[in-house]
């Protein structure tokens, strides 16, 4: 894809000052939103503060009701056995969270057998299964509403993960997730227990009380034993990871590739960790603002961009030590979307 994408800009002191600039930017973009329309958000894990609120996304759902379109707030259950793994406590948690005074219904994306063609795809990828949420996927356009924030085996997430990683449904989840674990460094690993404590499925333990053992057969490949080791001592099979990105990133094309779509990156709250943890990690830096495309690679791509600028450093490589760029060239190689754009302040 050769095209440049535009990516609206609002200063989060703007924004705080004049929601309404969300309007300003949305109605500059071309793409119009068709009904019935998927707003795909995260309603943030209890214990997670850095995750989106309602009364964030207020303004953007504002807009899409002012359009007069029929919408659905919408997410699908996790893998883990956390608040989000069912749904009636994932419905519990949007409603706790403010997503329930916003104006839409909210529907928790279900398991579908619907079978993707995924023809003109690199081989690796053309008989990969796909399992999106059902209402997602029947959806006919995508509002995409994204927290940007590191990641523990993504090095970052933000509107691609949001689409791909967060519209597959438990089932399709594992499939992505599959074999990113690696072995334990038993010269590092001081047996703390620390990361069979947060792993969400029991699948890391203490073996005779001694020994750090993994059960892949249960491990999803959530990453947060990673993410909480102290020593450094769990291993994360590089070369499966970037063909977990990669995947995610057919995942999203699966998607939004018929669909029209917009896309709102909030870079606020921006922390090492997913917001799928329940806890609030520290914020790496001040809140910078948002970004509004109809591009998910464009979007994703001027987040980095913003947060590298202002950070002076490549950020989320520096904390993660997780090479991020897979997921953005897969998904500027299938059509995706493009990394090439042009920054307009609104
Ligand atoms: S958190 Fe790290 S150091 Fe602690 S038990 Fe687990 S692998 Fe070992
Ligand atoms: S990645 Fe780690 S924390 Fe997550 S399920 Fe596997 S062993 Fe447990």
């Amino acid at each position: 894809m050769n095209k440049t994408s535009q990516v609206y800009q609002i200063f989060w002191s703007d924004y705080q000052k004049n929601p309404a600039k969300i309007t300003v930017a949305l109605e500059k973009i071309q793409t119009s939103l068709v009904e019935p329309v998927a707003v795909k958000t995260h309603f943030g894990e209890p214990g997670n503060n850095n995750a989106l609120r309602g009364k964030i996304v207020k303004p953007a759902i504002g807009w899409l009701i002012n359009q007069n379109l029929e919408g659905f707030l919408t997410d699908t259950n996790t893998l883990y056995t956390g608040q989000r793994s069912n749904t009636k406590s994932h419905l519990e948690t949007a409603k706790k969270h403010g997503f329930a005074d916003l104006g839409l219904p909210i529907i928790i994306a279900k398991e579908d057998d619907f079978e993707f063609k995924l023809v003109k795809l690199p081989n690796r990828y053309q008989n990969l299964p796909i399992y999106l949420g059902k209402e997602l996927r029947e959806a006919k356009s995508i509002f995409c509403l994204s927290h940007v924030k590191g990641h523990p085996m993504f090095g970052f997430g933000g509107a691609l993960k949001n689409l791909g990683m967060g519209g597959a449904t438990p089932r399709g989840k594992r499939i992505l997730h599959a074999s990113t674990i690696g072995k334990i460094d038993y010269n590092r690993c001081l047996v703390c227990g620390l990361c069979t404590e947060n792993c969400p499925t029991e699948a890391i333990k203490k073996e005779g009380g001694k020994k750090i053992v993994i059960d892949y057969e249960k491990c999803i490949g959530c990453g947060e034993c990673v993410a909480v080791c102290p020593q450094k001592a769990i291993e994360i099979n590089k070369e499966d990871l970037e063909i977990c990105q990669e995947k995610t990133a057919v995942y999203a094309w699966a998607l939004v590739k018929e669909k029209p779509s917009l896309y709102i990156n909030y870079l606020i709250k921006i922390n090492a960790v997913c917001d799928c943890f329940s806890s609030t990690s520290p914020k790496l830096m001040e809140d910078l603002g948002v970004l509004i495309s109809d591009d998910p690679v464009a979007v994703d791509q001027a987040s980095l961009d913003w947060i590298n600028r202002k950070s002076g450093q490549d950020l989320f490589l520096e904390v993660n030590k997780i090479n991020y760029q897979p997921i953005l060239n897969m998904g500027e190689k299938i059509g995706l979307g493009t990394t090439k754009y042009q920054l307009q302040k609104i």
